[in-house]
């Protein structure tokens, strides 16, 4: 059996969503058992009507609206306009609102994993009935009846004998079937989420189950590429990594794989293919285990918007184990990520990321002990598998802050 997964993007709207239908006939669909993410931006927006629901309960009803015009735009685009497909909507849509108008729990994380759930279920809905009607049969299933989990709502923990023994009786390998990815349920059957962007987890999760021949992540890229081309003129495919190097990068912080979505695969060897959908017979990227790097070529993966910060001693004394653990603890606290780490005699740098403006207050904390300077708004590039022409491409009109080697990765904070 073969796991195609197609995320947001690649059911954006109705051209989108025709499309899956031509990556399938192009590909193949026997024996497949695809997941698919919210439409588009819908997670977003289911987000907004929780926010709502808590805090600007006038404004609730508007942004239901807002996601139920925008599904039914893509319907009329799809179907008829006596489909049975127009009924399905409107039963997903009475369950949120019967949610909304009864649920007396306080509980955010909770509330929330049961709106945001819909989004998934919205679009599996119109993708089995849109792939029925052009005559690729399927059988829709409830992903929360499958993927069990524990309470921790928003970032919910996979119970897997529990999953794998409901999978494994529920799908019989001889057919197309497709369901939601993100999505779970906990011991009462309440809706629980894996984390935003864990429709990838899903697919990884029913692979394992399945011990699936393969996962595909369908997306609006051609595979796994070397950099990202926001920040990098020329970028180059990888054709081949393994599930190690896949989880390096991840590391550093490359938007590649998660490494949550890669254990489940590594750990059953189970390829992974991030393949284009708009070019679905290109070979993509495959993930694997123990690949050689193909081609083999430096890896850059950047991170603006970075800290760095120096400590050093105020009576010269050497930082040492002790100091370091409280700088540590700090950090930890503060909920500030620390991404390098380098340490002289008396002074000890760290390029941190702040992403809950909290370094303020850290600096009070540690100006008792140390004199503390920093430079903000700075840039760490990290150089998988570096040669001196990768570091030279990067260093052009920046300055160099700071920078770390190792065998096969190159770090440097640069001021840009
Ligand atoms: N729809 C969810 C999200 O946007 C899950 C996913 O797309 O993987 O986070
Ligand atoms: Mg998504």
């Amino acid at each position: 059996m073969k796991v195609y997964k197609f995320g947001g993007a690649s059911v954006k709207d109705a051209e989108n969503v025709k499309n899956v239908g031509e990556v399938l006939r192009t590909v193949g669909y026997a024996d497949c058992l695809l997941i698919a993410s919210a439409m588009g931006k819908t997670t977003n927006a289911l987000e907004v009507v929780v926010d709502n629901y808590f805090q600007y309960p006038f404004d609730l009803d508007k942004s239901v609206d807002l996601v139920k015009a925008y599904h039914l735009a893509i319907l009329n685009d799809l179907f008829p306009g006596n489909h049975d497909v127009y009924q399905a909507l409107e039963e997903q849509f009475e369950s949120l609102t019967s949610f909304l108008a009864h649920n007396k729990s306080p509980n955010y994380n909770f509330v929330y994993d049961q709106i945001v759930s819909y989004g998934e279920l919205l679009s599996t809905v119109i993708l089995h009935h849109y792939l029925q009607l052009c005559g690729i049969g399927n059988t829709w299933i409830d992903a929360r009846n499958l993927i069990k989990t524990d309470l921790t709502y928003r970032d919910a923990n996979v119970q897997w004998d529990l999953t794998c023994a409901a999978i494994t009786q529920t799908i019989d390998k001889k057919e197309l079937y497709i369901t939601q990815g993100f999505i779970g349920s906990d011991y009462n059957g309440f809706s629980t989420t894996l984390g935003r962007e864990g429709s990838d987890y899903s697919a990884a999760i029913f692979a394992y189950a399945l011990n699936a021949e393969s996962v595909t992540i369908w997306k609006d890229v051609p595979g796994v590429l070397n950099a990202d081309p926001r920040y990098f003129e020329e970028t180059t495919l990888l054709e081949q990594i393994s599930y190690q190097e896949a989880i390096e990068l991840a590391f550093y912080g490359a938007s590649v794989i998660h490494p949550k979505t890669l254990q489940p695969l590594r750990q059953k060897e189970i390829p992974l293919y991030v393949k284009s959908f708009i070019n679905p017979t290109l070979g993509g990227t495959s993930v694997s285990k123990g690949a050689h790097l193909k081609p083999a070529i430096p890896c850059f993966i950047v991170k603006k918007n970075q800290l760095l910060i120096s400590l050093s001693s105020k009576d010269f004394s050497f930082i040492m184990e002790q100091n370091i653990s409280d700088i540590f603890k700090l950090f930890g606290e503060y909920n500030i990520k620390v991404n390098v780490i380098q340490n002289s005699a008396i002074s000890f740098s760290v390029c941190v990321e702040d992403k809950f403006n909290h370094f303020e207050e850290l600096r009070q904390k540690l100006n008792a002990h140390y004199r503390v300077s920093y430079n903000e708004n700075v840039s760490l590039y990290t150089i998988r598998h570096f040669d001196e022409a990768s570091a030279d491409r990067i260093l052009t009109d920046k300055t160099l802050l700071l920078k770390q080697v190792n065998r096969e990765t190159m770090q440097m904070v640069m001021k840009e």
